[in-house]
């Protein structure tokens, strides 16, 4: 069976990928560092630990698998973190790109499916986002995930890299069989957050902002499942070894919520009060962030099949109340 290099595999969506991997006649082999991921994470095939950084290790990991492809998610993804720590971002999101597409390309795997995120588009109050959408990242989070989708380009030019570059909106949900899940320490997203409050592990959700420019005065996002998420890049995947070159593909559901309608359906899902109070706005948050594009339906065939919110919430509670994964 094919092998497949999935940086970050010990992660939230790496890890998910491994498990649609495996069942997709690929072997995932995982290269992590461990940094923010789990061993327990590594279910679906090899463990190679290691430093996106580190060219020598890369370079033996390839030459052990000769993958036909990379998956690409081994990133620092906080917002919040990258305001205060912008180095960090550029640092390991940047230079462990550049490093990883180096080795990729010096032993001939000239395919990789990379998770980009559509914080590469900043504000643009009101309005969907499609691809083409103007890049205008406001932290440096999207800031260096933009970096390396014009790294990927020119490396295509020079070498004939080809890479399906996928900007996730909001993923969320978990594995519906609660085999592997979403476990950050500390947690910062909002939905594995809330249902922290709900449980009484934090005193309270805090809402960032409650005077935007929106119907309720909270940010709007679009969510995803995870699975959903996931299926794409085996798409993604099969497009690269069908030849169809490089693309470019939102991935998000094209429905908005706000922080109080997301609150409001994990009331509705868990039957449990959301403790929540409301708080000043986060720096490099953006106001609404929308998926408004068809073409990962379109082009390769993806339909999602759990984005619903209440769905995506109720697979992230199973998976919170079966436990996740301690330090
Ligand atoms: N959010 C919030 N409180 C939290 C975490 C998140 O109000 O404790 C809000 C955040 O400001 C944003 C939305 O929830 O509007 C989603 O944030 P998250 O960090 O989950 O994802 P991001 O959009 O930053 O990728």
């Amino acid at each position: 069976m094919p092998h497949v290099l999935v940086t970050g595999g010990a992660g939230y969506i790496g890890s998910h990928a491994c498990k649609v991997l495996a069942r997709s006649g690929y072997v995932p082999v995982t290269y992590d560092n461990l940094s923010t991921g789990w061993q327990e994470a590594v279910q679906f095939g090899p463990f190679e630990k290691g430093d996106l950084e580190d060219r020598a290790r890369l370079d033996e990991v390839f030459a052990r698998y000769a993958p036909v492809a990379v998956m690409h998610f081994a990133a620092f993804s906080q917002v919040g973190e990258a305001m205060a720590n912008p180095g960090k971002y550029w640092r390991n999101n940047v230079c462990g790109s550049l490093t990883l597409i180096e080795a990729a390309v010096a032993a001939g795997c000239l395919n990789m499916v990379f998770s980009s995120t559509c914080a590469v588009y900043g504000d643009q109050d009101g309005v969907t986002l499609d691809e083409d959408s103007a890049q205008a990242p406001l932290n440096a989070y999207g800031a260096s995930k933009r970096a390396i989708e014009d790294m990927l380009r020119d490396f295509e030019a020079s070498h004939g890299l080809n890479a399906v570059i996928f900007r996730y909106f909001n993923v969320a949900g978990a594995d519906p069989d609660a085999q592997i899940g979403e476990n950050h320490v500390p947690e910062t997203h909002l939905i594995p957050v809330m249902l922290e409050a709900i449980e009484g592990k934090r005193p309270a959700l805090t809402v960032f902002g409650t005077d935007y420019d929106t119907p309720d005065g909270t940010c709007i996002r679009d969510y995803i499942h995870v699975m959903d998420l996931v299926d794409a890049h085996v798409l993604g995947l099969k497009w690269l070894e069908a030849g169809k070159g490089s693309g470019v593909f939102n991935l998000g559901s094209g429905t908005g919520y706000s922080v109080r309608e997301v609150i409001e359906a994990a009331r509705a899902v868990t039957g449990r009060a959301v403790p929540h109070e409301q708080g000043p706005r986060r720096g490099g948050d953006a106001v609404r962030l929308v998926s408004g594009s068809l073409r990962a339906e379109r082009e390769l065939g993806w339909r999602p099949q759990r984005s619903d919110l209440g769905v995506m919430i109720a697979d992230a509670w199973k998976w919170y109340q079966r436990g996740p994964y301690r330090r």
